[in-house]
């Protein structure tokens, strides 16, 4: 099995590597991450300039690495443009959770949803990350786990992976939380007197069980299915009669 390993931040995250070594145990790994962190780009593409790759095998010990100046979606675009009879992109390990509507942001898991525009399965995994550094080294056994549940099958094509802060071992399949967006903008002004604005993301209470939120929270690995088609079929059955 050929895999490409991407990230959103970038290719010096510790998260990266603990990826990119597990993978291994798979088959032959290809890295491809942005040179700078790109978290929050969405599935952003880089049109207006030209994109470029240089080795980075600095940390990843004998494996193929390479580092973009681009976003997460740029590097799996160039990645599978670069090398033929790529089977899957794992885009991870985020530090910080890509649940709910974080979907939406999310860099890392725009980039396996990238990978599947282009037929390729794609699977994105973020951690929760807390106040103290994020353990990768006691993250791996928990990561075997969830790689092993999904990486032999054939579907579903997108597949998007939380690990809580301190997993107890459960794996569970779960739904996207979607209730309302939990966006927030809050208005401060700098030093100077000037207005300049933060987004933050407020975690919405209670959270829904069976969800990806709901999964975390009560420390379970969380495993969402994904589909690209955003349309809105019951709606659309009903415009158009349903003959
Ligand atoms: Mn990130």
């Amino acid at each position: 099995m050929k895999i490409l390993v991407t990230n959103d931040d970038g290719i010096y995250s510790p998260g990266l590597l603990c990826l990119a070594k597990q993978a291994s145990r798979y088959g032959e790994v290809i890295v491809m991450a942005p040179d700078v962190e790109q978290s929050s780009m969405g599935q952003a593409i880089t049109s207006s300039k030209p994109i470029s790759y240089k080795p980075s095998p600095i940390h990843f010990d004998g494996l193929e690495a390479y580092r973009v100046n681009g976003t997460p979606s740029d590097c799996v675009a160039l990645g599978l443009h670069l090398f033929e009879d790529v089977d899957l992109v794992l885009s991870g390990i985020n530090l910080g959770s890509n649940l709910g509507n974080s979907a939406w942001h999310s860099g890392t898991l725009s980039a396996a949803r990238q990978a599947v525009l282009f037929g390729v399965r794609g699977i994105a995994l973020s951690v929760s990350v807390g106040e103290t550094e994020t353990d990768f080294e006691a993250l791996e056994p928990f990561v075997q786990d969830a790689l092993e549940e999904v990486v032999g099958n054939k579907e579903p094509e997108l597949l998007n992976i939380n690990f809580p802060r301190s997993p107890r071992g459960q794996v569970v399949w779960t739904n996207q939380s979607v209730r309302q967006y939990d966006g927030k903008v809050i208005a401060q002004s700098d030093p100077m007197g000037r207005s300049h604005f933060w987004f933050t993301v407020i975690p919405i209470e209670p959270v829904d069980e069976g969800s990806d939120r709901w999964a975390v929270k009560t420390g379970k690995t969380s495993i969402t299915p994904m589909v690209l088609d955003l349309t809105d079929n019951e709606y659309l059955k009903k415009i158009n009669g349903s003959s």
